[in-house]
């Protein structure tokens, strides 16, 4: 506007040009867009000052009625069109009321966290909350609240909202197809390992039938030999409870329920699924070695999804040594602990990775083997990576294969 035949305009023009401009930009967004004026919130944080309260976000978090209250002198005073199709029934003017109406109390302590990114000069607050529509519908929002000075200082506020409810619902889904996809390859591996599964049940059952008889036969002596009974007895119940097990955690495998993230130690997750596989192993003259690191700090994940996934690895280590001299095939399970990590390797001692795979080994359905799904490995990284921790595999100096996981340790 500094060329010479322009006019120059007044500030009063310039002001209102810039207004202008402001207004069919608010209105021009693609996302919800909102006005709101707080001005009354500011006094009732002078007002606590004043009462000597300094630390105002645990003043929030202990007085949530204080919170919906900032919230309930808090005027909508402008919208724009996006707003009203979002939240609206088609009516403007309806939507000018007080901001506790478009929040529902569970996202109560996101409105405290923006007051207090306000109060604190940051330029922005951003976070996924819920919010309601005027039909009373509650849904996922990404929230944005932006503090310019020049808009403060009146008492202004600008929100923008943006529906996410359908990128959530989305998310929602998939982590369901994967939660059928792990418990299928769950169940498909029990499949796989029923024979050894069987006989491990087996042997409990026949040892309680042989000490059985063994009781009824000191029992039916001409002089019942009692503490011979009760040592029988005794191996009975052990073996019981040894077939109670496997078959728990036969169970656990096999159920199909939501995953409960658990402080979990790590070695004993390796050996409960060592346990699973002693006689898959012992079968096919695997040697297993385990070099588990001692006082490894606890991790945070679900106890069954950890197993599936040592299984999974352990099972393909044995698979990949399937044309490896018997008195060759060796396992071995490492963990330990650095860079507040834990980690976890399983090595074998078969052909090791082919290095024309090595970029796929990971991707649904690849798979190398006749009658493989290729879904092991995509599943165990989808698990590794919902508790905050990577997956890798490289070959080992001897020549076998390493999958390595590591998680991060629990606080
Ligand atoms: P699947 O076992 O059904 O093939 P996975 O996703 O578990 O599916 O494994 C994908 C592929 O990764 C295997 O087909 C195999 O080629 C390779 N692989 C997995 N584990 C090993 C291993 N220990 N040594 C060599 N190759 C392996």
């Amino acid at each position: 506007m500094s060329g010479g035949d322009q006019p120059t305009l007044s500030a009063e023009e310039a002001l209102r040009e810039s207004e202008y401009r402001y207004r069919n930009l608010f209105q021009a967004m693609a996302a919800s867009f909102w006005e709101l004026d707080f001005t009354p919130v500011g006094g009732m944080l002078r007002e606590l000052r004043k009462q000597g309260v300094i630390d105002f976000a645990a003043y929030f978090a202990d007085n949530p009625a204080f919170v919906r209250q900032m919230m309930h002198v808090t005027r909508v005073i402008d919208v724009n069109d996006q707003t009203v199709a979002l939240f609206g029934n088609g009516d403007k003017a309806e939507l000018f009321q007080t901001l506790d109406v478009y929040w529902p109390e569970e996202s109560n302590q996101v409105y405290a966290a923006s007051v207090l990114a306000a109060v604190s000069g940051k330029p922005s607050y951003a976070t996924e909350t819920k919010l309601r529509k005027l039909n009373g519908e509650i849904f996922d929002a990404l929230f944005t609240a932006c503090f310019a000075p020049e808009t403060v200082a009146n008492g202004k506020l600008l929100i923008g909202v943006i529906d996410i409810s359908e990128r959530v619902r989305a998310q929602a889904m998939l982590r369901q197809v994967q939660a059928e996809f792990a418990h299928a390859a769950r169940v498909s591996m029990l499949g796989e390992l029923t024979a050894s599964i069987a006989h491990e049940v087996n042997q409990p059952l026949a040892a309680i039938a042989t000490n059985a008889s063994a009781g009824l036969r000191w029992l039916n002596r001409a002089e019942p030999d009692v503490a011979e009974v009760r040592a029988l007895t005794q191996r009975i119940i052990a073996d019981a409870q040894r077939a109670a097990d496997i078959i728990s955690r036969v169970r656990a495998m096999a159920d199909h329920r939501a995953p409960e993230p658990a402080r979990l130690a790590i070695n004993g997750v390796v050996e409960e699924a060592m346990q699973f596989l002693a006689h898959e192993l012992q079968g096919q003259s695997v040697t297993l070695k385990l070099d588990l690191g001692k006082g490894l700090p606890l991790v945070l994940a679900d106890r069954t999804q950890l197993q599936q996934v040592v299984v999974n690895l352990a099972v393909n280590a044995v698979q990949a040594m399937a044309q490896t001299p018997t008195h060759q095939r060796r396992v071995t399970l490492r963990t330990s602990f650095s860079d507040g990590r834990v980690h976890v390797a399983v090595e074998d001692s078969g052909p090791g990775i082919d290095a024309v795979h090595q970029s796929r080994l990971f991707e649904r359905f690849f798979t190398t083997k006749s009658n493989g799904m290729g879904m092991g490995l995509p599943i165990c990284r989808s698990i590794v990576e919902t508790y905050g921790g990577a997956i890798s595999a490289r070959n080992a100096e001897s020549g076998g294969a390493v999958f390595a996981f590591t998680l991060p340790a629990a606080h």
